[in-house]
């Protein structure tokens, strides 16, 4: 398989249950980089939080942030999609949803250090970055009221609540592929299959536009959800980024 550029997601899929990134990761980096195979990271994280991720995995590429909302390139433009919606609105949507469905839902903003701290297994000097958020607001929410306050957004909706691993991610009406024309643009042209690698249901639409998809499992497996959208799939065979890096490797030599 000759591979034209990797578009991949960070927490699970590449990076370690606690953020870590494990030495195979690095290793495997640096030969897609060396074999000229740009990687480009669609996360749900944040412009802020990519900009130490992206350094710290020698990653010059351009990356998807807030689940689609934008991309922040290597020379540290954010450019926000058409489809995004700004963080202020999400708040005042979020307080008429809490509102209209009864739903115990916090926002990020109203968590306090030590929760946020907790939730999302960051060290406390990582969490600014989490807070400076441009377009997509995570609510902790318990996954039954998921259902209920989709329906309560307001219609014709530009607006979705996507699940992640953690939280309910209030955003507007974009996916992890919708950053996917902008991230291929910017990678260059050139002839192979687009990978793409994720382990949650949020990227589930990335893994769908690829020529190849590839699911990294968890500790409980591969995601069901991703495993519909792509029976085709190649499953890594260990989980976050001993998995990734092992498939990521074998695609390389074949
Ligand atoms: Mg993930």
């Amino acid at each position: 398989v000759r591979v034209r550029a990797v578009v991949s997601d960070l927490d699970g899929t590449m990076l370690e249950p606690d953020g870590s990134a494990r030495v195979e990761l690095r290793e495997a980096l640096r030969r897609l980089s060396d074999a000229g195979i740009p990687v480009c990271a669609v996360t749900s994280k944040t412009a802020a939080e990519l900009r130490v991720i992206l350094a710290d995995l020698d990653l010059v590429t351009p990356a998807g942030f807030e689940n689609g909302a934008g991309v922040f390139y290597p020379d540290g433009r954010i450019v926000l999609g058409t489809k995004a919606v700004r963080i202020a609105e999400l708040r005042r949507v979020a307080v008429r949803v809490r509102k209209a469905t009864g739903a115990p839902l916090r926002t990020l903003d109203e968590l306090d250090d030590g929760e946020l701290a907790a939730l999302t297994a960051l060290p406390r000097r990582a969490l600014p970055a989490v807070r400076r958020r441009q377009a997509s607001l995570p609510l902790v929410v318990a996954p039954a009221w998921d259902a209920r306050i989709a329906s309560s957004l307001p219609a014709p909706s530009h607006l979705r609540a996507l699940r992640g691993n953690r939280f309910l991610h209030l955003q507007g009406d974009h996916d992890k592929a919708s950053v996917l024309p902008a991230l291929l643009a910017a990678a260059g042209r050139g002839d192979g299959a687009i990978v793409a690698c994720g382990d949650s249901p949020n990227d589930v639409e990335l893994i769908a536009h690829a020529d190849l998809a590839v699911i990294v499992p968890g500790a409980m497996g591969p995601h069901p959800a991703l495993l519909a959208a792509r029976p085709d799939a190649i499953v890594a065979p260990a989980p976050h980024g001993l998995g990734w890096s092992a498939v990521l490797l074998e695609l390389l030599a074949a």
